[in-house]
């Protein structure tokens, strides 16, 4: 099978808490995507999980089973989010390494401030291909089918979701997932620029040696992530930036770091080059030390020279809600000096106003960040001790 040629998409899967993602995610991918220890204690995903996954058609049916004979269409990276409140950050991580999603809505419980939040951030995000899956339909009477259905035609009207198809599943009972991965194969995504500079959003970092392994056996330090545009080849040099984050007299100071990649990943399948679209794992030479435990998540990658220059100091163009998404509670106006969470790319970094006006805010940053022109930034702001997005900026560079 020809997997670095295979038409590649990511898949963000958002909702509500509860509303039933993991379930869903492991039924589309036949994993479980919850695999930190501490998520399965509390039930909840607390860090992006990953799954890939090879839809096929066999007859007029979509699988993702491994064992299926069909013809391969689409190699699928999903990557699931956490639905909690105060994991939006996350979320919007999630948001921006992804080409379309499933929003879930739960038929028992209906929308919920999550469900508002997170299509609030897919429209900010400018995600157009959302599919929006009615859960837990096992749970409900035909009766209560139909008003859900009508509530979240409702909630849609008006947003970029209006005309995204509803498919009423049991992530649970895997009833109609066929017809969730019929839908994912209808997406059209616009072809990516194969020739600029590459540009790779790490969302993970680790480490895969196992303990007492031969010092000839040992592997370099992995980078996982999702290359936004460019391509990257074995033996490429590259750079990472903001870097290696070191204390210094109570203070994080950031030093870019440079290797070059021993080989590349797409799921199981070890590859030569990587073009854009779907999520990547790449060896470097590295020293493990710098990889393990996602100490790069959050930093970006590209060849050498291919990143503007960090910097701890940004402008954005900024837009505020008026109301703390599926709450009463109203936004007030940035103030001097006040700290605000921003989630740009796959990183958070926390940031205090210097500046501001009706639509242009500057911040100092903590943790500094690699600026990319017209990004979208999400804003939050800590409202009775919980992080809540509160607006997007743009960079201006
Ligand atoms: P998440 O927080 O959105 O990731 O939700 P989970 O996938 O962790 O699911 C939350 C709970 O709902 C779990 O107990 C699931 O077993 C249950 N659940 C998920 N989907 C369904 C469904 O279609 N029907 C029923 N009855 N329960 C479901
Ligand atoms: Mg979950």
């Amino acid at each position: 099978m020809d997997i670095a040629n295979l038409e590649t998409i990511n898949i963000g899967i958002v909702g509500h808490i509860d509303h039933g993602k993991t379930t869903l995610l492991q039924h589309l991918s036949g994993k479980w995507a919850d695999t930190h220890s501490e998520e399965q204690k509390r039930g909840i995903t607390i860090k992006l999980g990953y799954a890939d996954a090879i839809i096929k058609k066999e007859g007029d049916k979509y699988t993702t089973d491994p064992e299926s004979k069909g013809e391969p269409v689409r190699y699928i990276t999903f990557i699931d989010t956490p639905g909690h409140e105060m994991l939006m950050a996350t979320m919007l991580s999630g948001a921006a390494i992804i080409d379309a999603a499933i929003l879930l809505v739960s038929a028992s419980e209906g929308i919920k401030p999550q469900t508002r939040e997170h299509l609030i951030a897919l429209e900010a995000k400018n995600i157009k291909n959302i599919i929006i899956a009615q859960n837990k339909i096992d749970l409900v009477t035909k009766e209560q089918a139909t008003s859900n259905y009508k509530q979240i035609k409702e909630f849609v009207k008006g947003t970029i979701a209006e005309n995204a198809p509803i498919i009423p599943i049991s992530a649970k009972q895997g009833v109609n997932i066929d017809k969730i991965l019929e839908e994912l194969c209808k997406i059209k995504i616009e072809k990516k620029d194969e020739n600029a500079k590459p540009l790779l959003l790490i969302a993970r970092s680790f480490d895969i040696n196992k303990p007492g392994t031969e010092l000839k056996n040992l592997h370099g330090g992995i980078l996982g992530g999702i290359l936004k545009k460019g391509t990257l080849k074995v033996g490429d040099e590259i750079e990472i930036k903001p870097g290696l984050s070191q204390k210094k007299h109570n203070e994080f100071i950031y030093t870019p770091i440079k290797s070059k990649i021993i080989s590349i990943y797409k799921g199981h399948y070890k590859v030569d080059k990587a073009t854009p679209g779907g999520s990547i794992a790449i060896e470097t030479e590295l020293d493990t030390s710098l990889t393990k435990a996602d100490s790069l998540a959050g930093t970006v990658a590209s060849t050498i020279g291919g990143l503007s220059d960090t910097t701890n100091f940004i402008k954005l163009q900024y837009d505020l809600f008026k109301n703390i998404a599926g709450e009463d509670k109203v936004i007030n106006p940035i103030i001097l000096n006040e700290t605000l969470m921003l989630s740009v790319n796959t990183s958070i970094t926390v940031g205090i106003v210097s500046k501001v006006s009706k639509n242009e805010v500057e911040l100092k940053l903590k943790i500094p960040i690699v600026p990319i022109k017209e990004d979208s930034i999400g804003i939050s702001r800590n409202v009775g001790g919980h992080w809540r997005l509160i607006g997007f900026g743009k960079i201006n560079l």
